[in-house]
């Protein structure tokens, strides 16, 4: 008895297995895909400049148009771009789009617009990500100053010389680097001061409930301190409550985004909103309603 149901528990498991690696070869499969097909799309959510109530910019952040299955999360696909290697074929599509919708947004007149591209630590680290950049600076006749790479601390951290190295060739081009989610990586401080960076954006998980636990408090008013004295700005992510956009206000963060001022949306729509030229209420969705 005891052999037969270790036998069925086995058999059940090996099936489960099988099911779990098959839908996940058959998302690789679709991924790969997706790159010929031109199934990803790039949405723009606005970063807010606290002193003035205005647009600073837009941070874009991909979707995936996946034929049958509505648009997919970046949560879903961006770590098994990660770990098969396309995210650098991807990163690559990323950037010249980015850098394709800044003229498009230059020429139509609502311009300049200033658009931040977030790059994974692989295609830091795999090389010619400064070539990458120039070209489609070139490619679509842009201002560098336009761009900024937001980069997590984790993807700095493995070899310092050589981080430095490719952020000073980088900055060279007269673009802008940020550090996203700061604070939840494993971060060493001395770094901040010999890196060439020149944002920092405090992790949504902070900015949460900034004011209901006092620890949050501490930690965002110690990074928009920080940020300040050494002359970098700072930008805080995930802004959905007056309440937190007060505490942000009250501390002199410079810009915010968040759900409060609009959720990420198409190019198009992001532009319309420009032409409005005021903040708008939340639309009804960020253009992931499905999940996998
Ligand atoms: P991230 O760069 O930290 O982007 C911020 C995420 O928070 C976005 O999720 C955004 O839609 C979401 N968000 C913005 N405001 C709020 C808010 O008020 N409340 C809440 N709860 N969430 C908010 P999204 O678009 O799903 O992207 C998730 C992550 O996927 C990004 O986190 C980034 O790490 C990654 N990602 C997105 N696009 C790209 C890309 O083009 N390349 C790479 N390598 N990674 C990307
Ligand atoms: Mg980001
Ligand atoms: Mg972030
Ligand atoms: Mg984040």
């Amino acid at each position: 008895r005891a052999k037969d149901a270790g036998r069925d528990a086995f058999r059940f498991f090996t099936t489960e297995m099988n099911a779990q690696s098959l839908a996940r070869l058959d998302l690789e499969n679709a991924l790969r895909r997706a790159i010929d097909n031109d199934e990803f799309v790039l949405y723009y959510q606005p970063k807010v400049h606290i002193g003035s109530g205005r647009v600073s910019g837009a941070e874009a952040l991909i979707r995936w148009q996946r034929p049958g299955h509505g648009m997919v999360s970046p949560a879903l696909f961006i770590p098994i771009l990660e770990e098969t290697g396309l995210i650098v074929k991807v990163g690559t599509w990323v950037i010249n789009e980015a850098c394709g919708q800044i003229g498009r947004w230059g020429r139509a007149g609502v311009g300049p617009v200033h658009v931040s591209v977030n790059v994974s630590g692989i295609q830091f680290f795999v090389g010619g990500l400064e070539e990458e950049v120039l070209k489609a600076i070139e490619l679509h006749a842009i201002a560098p100053e336009l761009l900024e790479l937001e980069l997590t601390e984790s993807s700095l951290m493995s070899n310092a010389e050589e981080t430095i190295a490719v952020l000073r060739n980088l900055k060279a081009l007269g673009i802008s680097i940020s550090i996203d989610d700061f604070g939840t990586g494993y971060s060493s401080l001395a770094y901040l001061k010999r890196f060439p960076i020149d944002k920092l954006k405090i992790d949504i998980a902070f900015v949460r409930e900034v004011t209901s636990n006092p620890d949050d408090a501490a930690i965002v008013l110690a990074i928009i301190n920080m940020a300040h004295s050494l002359k970098l700005r700072v930008i805080a992510e995930g802004v959905e409550k007056d309440a937190q956009l007060a505490y942000l206000r009250r501390h002199g963060c410079d810009e915010m985004q968040g759900y409060y001022f609009s959720r990420p949306l198409p190019g198009p729509e992001f532009e319309q909103m420009l032409r409005g030229g005021k903040m708008l209420a939340p639309p009804a969705s960020d253009g992931c309603p499905e999940q996998l």
